[in-house]
């Protein structure tokens, strides 16, 4: 599986963020996703009311077509991410409650 990053994705991910992201792409590979594309992570785009400028967010898309987010959303835990559908991508963002 190959993993995209647009050339304007700024800086990293916290661990918490980065060990969320490994179950997805693991989740994706294992679906036989072939790529993902990452849109953003840490970015200048997103304001401070997101969780992104602290590296607790990431945007991407895949060439799979079909996803049930309820699996995605077992698969992270509900208590500790939060997963939204947008228009054009999906955002997946470390929020413990
Ligand atoms: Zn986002």
């Amino acid at each position: 599986m190959n993993v995209w990053y647009r050339e304007d994705v700024y800086g990293n991910m916290t661990d918490e963020m980065a060990r969320g992201w490994r179950k997805v792409k693991k989740f994706f590979s294992e679906k036989g996703t072939k790529n993902i594309f990452v849109t953003s992570i840490r970015d200048k785009i997103h304001g401070d009311d997101s969780r992104h400028p602290q590296g607790d967010a990431i945007d991407f898309y895949t060439d799979n077509v079909t996803l049930n987010l309820d699996i995605l959303r077992k698969i992270l835990g509900i208590n500790n991410f939060d997963i939204v559908c947008e228009s054009d991508h999906i955002h997946i963002e470390y929020d413990p409650e």
